[in-house]
């Protein structure tokens, strides 16, 4: 019998609910998301049931991480069917607050992470990081957990973080998890629903680009400049997939390689239409 969902918009509620939990001993495992919840996310929540005793989520569609001509007025917000499905997983407590909760009148307050936020997302979205370092500490400040969980999907996001809670001496263990995808291929995102068919079988080319430069590594290629330009072409020929960045870096790091001796991760991010997509491989 799944025990039940609570669901707190209060700061001081959600911290009151947490605190009680590890008060009586028990660890917690919090799962911040943007709501709009699918396999992905759920698998956060499986992790974090895993491996703390209590799990917590929030969802917060936060608007200081969107840019101006981005998506926050449409972005997908089905609360009641995301209740369901986190009830559904064992999860206990969803913290859904209030904007004007999370930024009262007047606040000033950023988070500057420093050089992980500089390239990549941070060119393509700038004030980005900013916005996702400072909405996270302060989840972490209403949901005190143990552990946090985040996705590998948002593979730049999980450095910004984990450098956050290094150099703030923040008491959480941030874990990263698996990028979830769909039986082709495709990471899933709560963006994807944005895609048309036609556009979906296009955004197929990011997995499949990725793939390739698996290949083409395993293969015994080693230079950087080869593999990508290999992988701009699958995507050129895909038709309609505009591709912002295809970042060749040092494993766990936003630092580019010339030559590929060691565990590369490969980033891409690309529009397909109007919707913007991330994807990235560790490879090595
Ligand atoms: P979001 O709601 O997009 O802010 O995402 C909330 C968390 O879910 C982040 O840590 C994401 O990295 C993670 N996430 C999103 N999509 C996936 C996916 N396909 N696989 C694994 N984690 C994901």
């Amino acid at each position: 019998m799944p025990r039940s969902l609570q669901v707190i918009n209060g700061v001081e509620a959600m911290r009151t609910a947490i605190r009680e939990v590890q008060r009586g001993g028990e660890t917690v495992g919090f799962v911040p998301t943007m709501g709009a919840l699918h396999e992905g996310h759920l698998s956060l929540i499986d992790a974090a049931a895993a491996e703390c005793d209590r799990v917590a989520a929030s969802i917060f569609v936060n608007p200081t991480q969107f840019g101006p001509n981005e998506d926050f007025t449409k972005y997908p917000r089905p609360l009641e069917r995301d209740l369901d499905l986190l009830r559904e997983r064992g999860c206990e407590f969803v913290f859904v607050p209030e904007a004007a909760e999370m930024y009262p009148a007047g606040y000033g307050t950023s988070i500057d992470v420093g050089a992980v936020a500089v390239p990549w997302e941070g060119v393509a979205r700038p004030g980005h990081f900013s916005g996702v370092a400072t909405v996270v500490l302060k989840l972490f400040e209403c949901v005190p957990a143990d552990r946090a969980y985040f996705g590998r999907k948002d593979y730049q996001q999980t450095l910004v973080v984990k450098r956050m809670a290094a150099d703030l001496n923040l008491p959480v263990d941030v874990r990263v998890c698996a990028i979830i995808r769909d039986a082709d291929g495709l990471a899933l995102s709560s963006r994807n629903v944005y895609l048309s068919p036609d556009e979906r079988r296009r955004a197929l080319s990011l997995s499949q680009s990725l793939r390739l430069a698996e290949e083409i590594i395993s293969g015994g290629e080693r230079k950087a400049l080869v593999v990508r330009e290999r992988m701009l072409a699958l995507l050129a020929a895909a038709g309609g997939v505009n591709v912002e960045y295809v970042a060749i870096v040092r494993d766990q790091t936003v630092d580019e390689v010339a030559t590929i001796d060691g565990p590369v991760t490969i980033a891409i991010a690309a529009k397909v239409g109007t919707t913007r997509l991330i994807d990235n491989v560790r490879i090595g």
